[in-house]
């Protein structure tokens, strides 16, 4: 194989740009589209004319290699297991599964196929920002707090799931790429402002260390705020997402002139480099950059924090 034919399953709002990556990379031959609804099959049309776009993809699997899954969150479960059990490479937005029951079944099948390539979009991963780690080694390796806030004005997508599966698991991912151990103890608070799920979370880990985590996601916010705050004995470290900035206040830093630094960090296109590894991956027979491992211990969190929300109390995490 010199090209990976692949298809985009779910062509609304995030998977048209899924689906102009996967038309315009070398490594990628894009030979369907796969969408149910009548009016996102016609701008599916208009923008790739040369792809086939049907309805399900039953109706492509012999022709397919790979899929890239931009469905609602609540499908991916029952489209990436139909798209293994049929030997096809899986790239599944983000969360993997909707529930850890359904990551755990996953990754068995994932376990019983193990020539496929099975890659999740947290693509939080793809800032430049995090390459730089090594600059600020501190406010990585030695305990603190860390806070990490996602909030927007509502924008009424994603409704079928909770904020928690929608936003905060992008941070529960960055949290665990960044801090590299588990933490043993959550406490989550929300409300239901908009629609009948958690339109807002607050979830406080607590680790072995000392350090603490507290992520806060909403999607009824008065602005749009995506950072990432350290602080621990070695300063202030603030990386924003949203405007690619890294801030720091060192603690040992001197005089006025030196105490606050800010560096800018290139943005880049994330789906794009995504869809690069995904396809490099199953070409080279290599690891995904984000593997189904990788995907399920997001999930095991996600569901404690929605536990957590439930019962009102903080739940330990073995
Ligand atoms: P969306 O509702 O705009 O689009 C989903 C599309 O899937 C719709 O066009 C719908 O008609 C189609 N669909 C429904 N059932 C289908 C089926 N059985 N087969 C094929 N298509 C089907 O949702 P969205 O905002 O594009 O989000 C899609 C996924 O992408 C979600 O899982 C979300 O978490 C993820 N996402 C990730 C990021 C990120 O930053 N990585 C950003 C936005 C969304």
């Amino acid at each position: 194989m010199n090209k990976v034919r692949v298809a985009v399953i779910g062509y609304g709002h995030l998977g048209r740009w899924h689906a102009q990556k996967a038309c315009g990379l070398a490594d990628a031959q894009c030979v369907a589209i796969v969408e149910p609804f009548a009016e996102n099959q016609k701008k599916a049309k208009e923008a790739h004319p040369q792809v086939k776009v049907v309805a399900d993809v039953k109706e492509v699997m012999n022709e397919i290699d790979a899929a890239v899954v931009v469905t609602p969150t609540s499908l991916h479960f029952e489209v990436v297991e139909l798209l293994i059990k049929n030997n096809k490479h899986v790239f599944c937005e983000k969360p993997l599964t909707a529930t850890y029951e359904q990551a755990k079944h996953i990754q068995k099948l994932a376990k019983e196929h193990l020539g496929l390539v099975i890659q999740v979009g947290h693509s939080e991963r793809c800032h430049e920002a995090w390459e730089r780690r090594g600059e600020f080694k501190a406010f990585f390796e030695k305990a603190g707090t860390a806070r990490l806030n996602r909030l927007a004005p509502f924008k009424g997508r994603a409704t079928d799931v909770d904020v928690v599966q929608d936003l905060m698991i992008h941070d529960i991912d960055l949290m665990l790429y960044l801090f590299p151990e588990m933490p043993n103890k959550v406490e989550a608070t929300g409300y239901k402002i908009r629609t009948p799920k958690y339109d807002y979370a607050c979830a406080e880990f607590s680790y072995p260390s000392g350090r603490r985590v507290i992520i806060t996601v909403g999607r009824n916010h008065v602005e749009e705020v995506r950072h990432l705050e350290v602080t621990n004995d070695a300063g202030c470290l603030m990386v924003d997402l949203f405007r690619n900035e890294i801030i720091v206040a060192e603690g040992k830093a001197q005089g006025p002139d030196d105490f606050v630094k800010k560096m800018t960090y290139g943005k880049r296109d994330h789906l794009l480099l995504e869809q690069e590894a995904f396809y490099k991956s199953i070409l080279n027979k290599t690891t995904p950059m984000v593997t189904v491992e990788d995907g399920l211990k997001a999930i095991k969190l996600l569901d404690l924090v929605m536990l957590s929300l439930e019962k009102k109390e903080a739940i330990k995490i073995d």
